[in-house]
């Protein structure tokens, strides 16, 4: 782009957002990728920073009238893509837009901007008895990202993912449609739903300007439960009786023994766990129960422990609150931890719990068979599991992730449980999805987006 051209789109966006909430030169690194490991930065041609619905209107008309591409951004913790740039695009990052606007404790709602992100959002309903349970571990990602992803997390078992906890939203269509949908009820059954449709689109659809959430009580009590297995598969069984038995954890995660190892001392913490029951164990569980009663959780510990020592768990610890936080906080983490030591691909394919250990069974076949190393944790209690992959040649680790994403859609499950499909997976869903589900898909994109200036070449 020559000089002229940018200081022309400086000039114009200028008038649509303000002096001060653009960048078109000297774009800083951190808008040029999100998180994902496998994708090369991308230098958009400008950054723009609307503050208002209003403004995220004009954005758009301009967009269209231009052919200009707009690639919506949060916080860019995304793993899959969604948020990276395209080279003669301009980036639409939400991070002003970031006031909270309402809190209701009557309705159990609150209603946010789409900048806001899920630490500020915790920090403001610490004095109410509630608080928004979507968890995915970085408290740094916006709500508009996690709307965009449907993002899952660790207490999806118990409180559902993002479209569970999403009453109601506003957006503008990739058309310049400004509309809202849902309200603060739990119950509708007038027409279709967009608020379902948007959650989970990646910016592909509409740029969403506002968030009505859904609030749960917050619990008094909470105890921690890290179980050792000598088995993969015997863990999949444990969460089948875990459920089973009438236990609903809040937490109910699977971490292999080698990548608990790595995540406890990369956070420098002392679980307690023996060096008999580390050099045995294959993978533990680890089961965060709650209450407002302390009497029912003691009761829910003592039966989650008699279920996990009739599922052959070799040991159980219940850890202190130091611990507890600590194994949380480093399990947040296990991300960073593997990054740091070199994985090549994040997978997170999903699958129905019963299929768990056929799906930890074969994808290490699939691993062996490519020389790859792979390490899982994950979210058991729903059947999503994160496989890291350590192959460094490109061609082999593609085809042992395609591999994986093949077996977990023989097994009825789908190529991404929660990150989304961004640019990183867009292959394989073209690759696996069923034909006639992308076209109807392409279908809805060209009613929403019809010059697709919204997040061109992602998703689809
Ligand atoms: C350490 C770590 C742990 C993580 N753990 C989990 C986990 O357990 N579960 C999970 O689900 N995810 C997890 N993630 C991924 C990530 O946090 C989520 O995908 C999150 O939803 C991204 O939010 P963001 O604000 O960073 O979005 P971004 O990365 O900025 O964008 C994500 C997508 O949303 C679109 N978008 C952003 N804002 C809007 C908007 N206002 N309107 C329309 N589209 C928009 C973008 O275009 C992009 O497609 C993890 C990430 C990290 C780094």
């Amino acid at each position: 782009m020559t000089n002229s051209a940018r200081q022309a789109l400086n000039h114009d966006l200028s008038m649509i957002v303000g002096d001060g909430y653009t960048l078109v030169d000297a774009i800083p690194d951190a808008y040029t990728h999100d998180e994902t490991l496998e994708l090369d930065p991308v230098e958009p041609i400008a950054v723009v920073f609307p503050t208002s619905s209003n403004q995220v209107s004009e954005l758009i008309d301009y967009a269209n009238a231009q052919s200009l591409p707009l690639v919506p951004r949060g916080s860019g913790t995304g793993l899959s893509g969604g948020a990276t740039p395209v080279e003669d695009g301009v980036v639409c990052s939400f991070e002003k837009m970031n006031r909270i606007l309402s809190i209701n404790t009557f309705d159990q709602t609150a209603t946010v901007e789409p900048g806001v992100t899920l630490d500020q959002l915790e920090q403001a309903l610490i004095d109410t008895p509630y608080f928004y349970p979507v968890y995915p571990g970085e408290m740094s990602a916006s709500l508009g990202g996690n709307v965009a992803t449907n993002a899952g997390g660790m207490r999806a078992m118990k409180y559902g993912v993002t479209r569970h906890n999403v009453l109601g939203l506003e957006f503008i269509t990739g058309a310049g449609v400004r509309s809202r949908s849902g309200g603060a009820y739990v119950k509708t059954s007038s027409g279709y739903d967009l608020t379902q449709l948007i959650v989970g689109s990646e910016g592909t659809l509409a740029l969403v300007t506002q968030v009505l959430l859904r609030l749960s009580p917050r619990a008094h009590y909470r105890t921690l439960v890290l179980a050792s297995f000598g088995e993969f598969e015997e863990v999949a069984v444990a969460v089948d009786s875990i459920s089973s038995r009438g236990l609903l954890p809040s937490i109910l995660e699977y971490i292999e023994a080698s990548g608990l190892r790595a995540m406890a001392e990369h956070a420098g913490i002392n679980l307690g766990v023996t060096a008999e029951v580390s050099s045995t164990a294959a993978a533990y569980l680890m089961v965060e129960l709650e209450s407002m009663n302390h009497d029912d959780l003691e009761w829910q510990t003592n039966l989650l422990i008699e279920v996990l020592t009739g599922n052959n768990s070799t040991e159980q610890y219940v850890l202190d609150d130091t611990q507890r936080r600590g194994l949380i906080s480093a399990r947040e983490s296990a991300f960073w931890t593997v990054k740091k030591l070199g994985a090549n691909v994040i997978l997170d394919t999903v699958v129905p719990r019963s299929k768990l250990a056929e799906l930890f069974k074969g994808a290490a076949v699939c691993a062996r068979e490519s020389n790859a190393l792979l390490v899982g944790t994950g979210h058991v209690g729903d059947g999503n599991v994160h496989l890291s992959l350590f192959q460094p040649d490109p061609i082999e680790c593609h085809a042992t992730a395609n591999a994986i994403i093949e077996l977990a859609q023989e097994l009825g499950g789908a190529v991404s449980g929660e990150h989304g499909i961004g640019l990183a997976k867009r292959g394989y869903l073209l690759e696996h999805e069923d034909p006639a589900r992308l076209s109807l898909m392409r279908s809805i994109k060209s009613i929403f987006d019809p010059l697709n200036v919204l997040n061109p070449g992602k998703l689809l």
